[in-house]
């Protein structure tokens, strides 16, 4: 079902919609008309943890929710929710989707070690609205809506929307994803790794998996997700209730995941990380915990935003 691709936010609430709930405290106010600003090397994990992320998603999936997936992927998926991933990230290279790339990511006020959505949540034109959290929201609403039969008078790309969702959770755990505005998230922070050049944030959305891959899991990426999937129904098991939870009755809550991950940044992703410095294992092994539990907590938490999403008691309380 093609309908309008990516409904973008301008289109995906009514003016009516927005003065009624001001900055609400979903802070998804969207009175955008943008023309994107595209900023360089602003990914997200990149496609190994973003890989990882909906791998371990697909194991926390109930019935419903796996069955709406696998009818909402493309063909060219087979079925697997992990394959498309990062299909969010390679639409960079597609002019039509430029107005998506703002929604990776959002930043705070250089040193500002907490979120804000109604501070943050803008475009560097400052519409407000265009963040990834506002994203994750604007995508549940498309998938809720459709699944809930709410409206039928507005018809989203449900495919797509699945695909950013996806996306868009994994990258609001990439603490670097919540950075400072200063440094745009670490990407202006050159720095070495061993013996590489490159800067912090691709530090954190590739090379602490890299150097994971290889020097733990003989580069092999499912050894890596079995091991994280091993800490989840072992090591932070009794953690994981509180990882679903999404309060107010929400559906979709990624703004305490944006919070996290600033106060990560400023704990241990810029920590010991000034520019022209170079990292090596006394950052490495300090980081990569909190790199895997990251991607743990992505997984669990797009499982349980879909699994809300695709509850069929809701549907069937409504009929
Ligand atoms: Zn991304």
């Amino acid at each position: 079902m093609r309908n309008k691709a990516g409904l973008n936010l301008e289109t995906s609430f009514k003016a009516s919609d927005q003065a009624d709930m001001g900055q609400s405290e979903l802070c998804w106010t969207a009175n955008v008309f943008v023309f994107l600003l595209l900023l360089p090397g602003i990914l997200g994990w990149g496609r190994e943890g973003h890989y990882a992320v909906c791998k371990i998603a697909e194991g926390y999936l109930t019935e419903d929710a796996l069955s709406m997936v696998r009818e909402l992927l493309p063909a060219s998926a087979e079925g697997d929710l992990a394959a498309v991933c990062s299909w969010a990230d390679e639409l960079r290279e597609n002019h039509d989707y430029h107005w998506s790339s703002v929604l990776h990511f959002v930043d705070t006020p250089d040193f500002f070690c907490n979120y804000n959505c109604s501070r943050d949540c803008h475009d560097s034109h400052r519409h407000k609205g265009r963040c990834v959290t506002a994203a994750i929201y604007n995508y549940t609403m498309q998938l809720e809506s459709a699944y809930k039969e709410i409206t039928s008078e507005v018809r989203y790309n449900l495919t797509e929307a699945l695909m950013f969702l996806s996306h868009f959770i994994g990258d609001v755990h990439q603490p670097l994803h919540v950075g400072f505005v200063g440094d745009l998230g670490g990407n202006l922070i050159k720095v070495g790794w061993y013996q590489r050049s490159t800067n912090l944030h691709h530090v954190w959305d590739t090379m602490i998996i890299e150097s994971a891959l290889k020097r733990f899991y003989h580069s092999n990426l499912m050894l890596m997700i079995q091991a994280i999937q091993s800490n989840i129904s072992d090591e932070w098991h009794n953690e994981v209730s509180a990882w679903r939870n999404c309060t107010g009755n929400h559906t979709a809550c990624p703004n305490p995941y944006a919070s996290e991950s600033i106060s990560l940044a400023c704990k241990y992703a810029y920590k010991n990380a000034t520019p022209g410095s170079t990292l090596e294992d006394s950052y490495f092994l300090t980081r990569l915990p909190v790199v895997e539990k990251r991607l743990a907590q992505s997984g669990i938490r797009l499982a349980s935003t879909l699994n809300r999403i695709f509850a069929s008691e809701v549907k069937v309380a409504e009929v």
